[in-house]
């Protein structure tokens, strides 16, 4: 019983400081997604087409959350975007705190999107909020179309679906009309896109409601 206890004192002391979190992010008028997925599903890859396409559109920041190294905030460093590494040491989860700190660590003055990439991981994310607005999941196609109800908790909590490595649908396992009424039966709210990093499908298309949610967070 005192295990749920502490797990409840936990996720309170968590929410506490997302709320700090986001009144910093309301104040500067910044939208931030939290990027979720399972290990290999494209989250850096697709961050990678995003950066490209969204170049000098409008200004956006990262923050790379991963359990060793740095090479995601390599990979999108190359991008000329500022970008803060968070290495969780084994953690498997990104918490407020965590962002909190990487927070302190930016300008960020005249930011319009920051995203946070969280570990690669379908469970804990899901019930630790970090301050953002909304949390994006990325379901690859390579997963198999059952994913929203294996972990429905994390689809419940997302606003937006993102289904990728379309270009893959003739050689795995997926349907992707399946996979979306799989996600839309655990939460029928979700707002979807599809992309392939491939063959750069859907970039622009979710790129660009990117730069319209931001322009929403500045009013
Ligand atoms: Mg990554
Ligand atoms: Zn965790």
């Amino acid at each position: 019983m005192s295990v749920v206890t502490i797990e409840r004192k936990v996720l309170e002391k968590n929410d506490e400081l997302a709320r700090q979190n986001r009144e910093l992010f309301n104040k500067h008028g910044i939208f931030v997604i939290n990027l979720v997925s399972s290990p290999g599903a494209g989250k850096t890859s697709l961050l990678e087409k995003t950066l490209e396409y969204l170049n000098d559109k409008i200004k956006v920041s990262v923050i790379e959350g991963d359990v060793q190294t740095d090479l995601d905030a390599q990979r999108v460093a190359k991008f000329g975007v500022p970008v803060v590494q968070i290495v969780t040491n084994g953690g498997c989860h990104l918490e407020a705190r965590l962002v909190q700190d990487a927070l302190a660590k930016m300008d960020l003055k005249g930011i319009d999107l920051l995203v946070i990439e969280n570990v690669g991981n379908l469970v804990c994310p899901a019930g630790y909020d970090l301050g953002e607005a909304m949390k994006v999941v990325i379901a690859s196609t390579t997963e198999g179309d059952d994913k929203p109800l294996k972990y429905p908790a994390m689809f419940r909590n997302a606003s937006v679906l993102i289904m990728n490595k379309i270009d893959l649908v003739p050689y795995v396992n997926c349907r992707l009309s399946e996979l979306k009424r799989n996600a839309l039966q655990i939460n029928p709210k979700l707002i979807d896109f599809e992309t392939s990093c491939t063959t750069g499908f859907g970039i622009k298309e979710w790129s660009d409601w990117l730069i319209t949610q931001s322009g929403a967070a500045k009013k």
